[in-house]
C-alpha cells in the first residue's frame, strides 16, 4: 500500500500555497512597519525547555508533546509553541545586551499530539511576536494593535478581542484564596482534571471547557475582583490605549492563562464563522518566564496566531486577492533545432528577470499554444524551423491576437522592452 502522510498533517499544494504566501507576506509587512524583527529558532529543543517554559500542568506538556530520545539519549521535543524558544534565545544569545525592548516575531510549524479535527492539526503553523524588556501598558497595547491591524489589512471582519488581567503573584495569591473558599463545597462536582487543578492551579478551573464545570463555577471570584492597585492601573491603561486606537474589545474575566509566570494582560481573538475551533490568536504578558528558564528577570509579552485558522476565516469571508498571472511569455518551439535555439533564448530572457517558460514535453504547436493560454501568458514567442531559417521570431500578443515578426538578434531587446512597459 502506498505510504500516507501522518495523521493530523497536511500537504500544502500549489493552488493553496499562494494563499499562504499572501498571508505570510502580509504578516512580514505589518511586522516591519511596527519594528519587529524575525527570529528563527530550532524545530526541536531540549524537552526541559518546554517543561519549564510552558509548564508541567498544561495540556501541552502533560499530553500533547512529540518527545523522543535522540541517539545520544537526550530527551528532545518537537516545538509545540514558540515563546519558550524565543525566551531561551534571548538568554542564550544575550539579546538583552541590545537596546530594549527587543521586539521579535516568528512564523513556522508547531507540533502537538492532539485529536485531529477541523481547525486542529498535529502539525500546524503559528505566527507570533514577543516583546522582551518592557513592562509598560504601552507595549501590551502595541502588541494587540498589531494583531488588530493585521486583521484589518487582511480585510477580516466579525472578530472579537477578549481581554482580561490575571494580575501578578501578589494579587493572584489573594484570588487563589477566595477561589478556594468559593469552590470548597462544590469541589466534588468538578471534572477529574479540575479536581486536580483545585490543588495545583485553581485559576485554570475558570478556563475549563467542560459545560458542567462552567456551571459550577458560575459567579466564582475572578482575578479582576482582586487586582492590586498596580495591576488595576496597568489594565485600565491598556484598555484606554486600545479604545484610543479604535480597537474594539470585550473584557472577559474568565479568560485565563494559568501559570505562575503569566501576569497581567491575557487576550484572545475569536472568530465565530470557522466553527468550534474559533480562537485564532492567544497571548499575554509573562513577566516571570525568562527568569523561570534561567535568565535575568525580564518582563515579556507576546501572542501566537494559528495560521490555518486565519486562512479558514479568509476563505469563509472570501478575502483573498485575485491571483495575478505569473507568466509573461511562453516560448513555443517546434523541431529539434528550434528547441535548442529557443532554450538559449528563454535562458537569456530569464537572465533579464522576465518570467518565461517553454514546453518540456515536445508537444504540438496547438498543445503549446493552449498551455500558453492556460498559464495566462501575455505573449507567445514562436520559433519553428522556417522562422529559424529566416532568423526571425514570431511575437504573438495573446490578448489582441496581433502577431509581429522580430529579427532574432533583436528578440531579447524587443521582448524586454514590452515586459518593462507592462510592469
Ligand atoms: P486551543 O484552546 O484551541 O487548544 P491553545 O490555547 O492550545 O488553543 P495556544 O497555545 O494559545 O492555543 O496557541 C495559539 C493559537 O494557535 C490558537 O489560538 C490557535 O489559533 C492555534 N492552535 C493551537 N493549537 C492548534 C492546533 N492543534 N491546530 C491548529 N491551530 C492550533
Ligand atoms: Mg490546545
Amino acid at each position: 500500500m502506498a505510504i500516507q502522510r501522518p495523521k493530523g498533517t497536511q500537504d500544502l499544494l500549489p493552488g493553496t500555497i499562494e494563499q499562504w504566501h499572501y498571508l505570510e507576506e502580509t504578516i512580514r509587512r505589518v511586522c516591519r512597519d511596527y519594528g519587529y524583527e524575525e527570529i528563527r529558532t530550532p524545530i526541536f529543543e531540549a524537552t526541559e525547555l518546554f517543561q519549564r517554559g510552558v509548564g508541567q500542568t498544561t495540556d501541552i506538556v502533560k499530553k500533547e508533546m512529540y518527545t523522543f530520545l535522540d541517539k545520544g539519549d537526550r530527551s528532545m521535543t518537537l516545538r509545540p509553541e514558540g515563546t519558550a524558544s524565543v525566551c531561551r534565545a534571548y538568554v542564550e544569545d544575550k539579546l538583552y545586551g541590545q537596546p530594549l525592548p527587543v521586539k521579535l516575531y516568528y512564523q513556522g510549524p508547531m507540533f502537538r499530539y492532539e485529536r485531529p479535527q477541523s481547525g486542529r492539526f498535529r502539525q500546524f503553523h503559528q505566527f507570533g511576536v514577543e516583546v522582551l524588556g518592557a513592562d509598560q501598558p504601552l507595549v501590551d497595547a502595541e502588541v494587540i494593535c498589531l494583531v488588530w491591524d493585521l486583521y484589518q489589512r487582511l480585510g477580516l471582519s466579525g472578530l472579537e478581542v477578549h481581554l482580561n488581567s490575571v494580575g501578578c503573584p501578589t494579587c493572584r495569591a489573594a484570588h487563589r484564596e477566595q477561589l478556594h473558599k468559593f469552590l470548597e463545597e462544590r469541589k466534588s462536582e468538578l471534572c477529574q482534571d479540575c479536581q486536580e487543578r483545585y490543588e495545583r492551579n485553581p485559576l485554570r478551573i475558570l478556563d475549563c471547557k467542560n459545560p458542567h464545570c462552567q456551571a459550577v463555577t458560575e459567579g466564582a471570584p475572578t482575578t479582576l475582583d482582586t487586582l492590586c492597585d498596580g495591576c488595576r492601573s496597568h489594565f485600565d491603561n491598556v484598555l484606554s490605549l486600545l479604545s484610543g486606537a479604535g480597537v474594539s474589545y470585550k473584557v472577559n474575566p474568565r479568560l485565563v492563562r494559568g501559570l505562575d509566570y503569566y501576569t497581567k494582560t491575557a487576550f484572545e481573538v475569536m472568530v465565530e464563522e470557522i466553527g468550534a475551533q474559533s480562537a485564532i490568536c492567544g497571548g499575554g504578558r509573562y513577566d516571570g518566564l525568562v527568569e523561570e528558564i534561567g535568565g535575568p528577570a525580564t518582563p515579556g509579552i507576546g501572542f501566537a496566531m494559528g495560521l490555518e485558522r486565519v486562512l479558514a476565516a479568509l476563505q469563509v469571508q472570501g478575502k483573498f486577492p485575485e491571483a495575478k498571472p505569473k507568466l509573461f511569455a511562453m516560448l513555443v518551439a517546434l523541431g529539434d533545432k528550434a528547441q535548442n535555439e529557443g532554450f538559449a533564448l528563454m535562458n537569456a530572457l530569464r537572465g533579464k528577470g522576465i518570467p518565461v517558460q517553454m514546453d518540456l514535453l515536445g508537444r504540438s504547436l496547438k498543445a503549446q499554444m493552449k498551455a500558453a493560454d492556460r498559464e495566462g501568458a501575455e505573449f507567445a514567442l514562436i520559433l519553428g524551423e522556417e522562422e529559424l531559417e529566416r532568423q526571425v521570431l514570431l511575437l504573438r500578443d495573446l490578448t489582441s491576437g496581433e502577431q509581429t515578426e522580430v529579427p532574432l538578434p533583436k528578440a531579447i531587446e524587443v521582448v524586454y522592452s514590452k515586459y518593462q512597459r507592462g510592469v
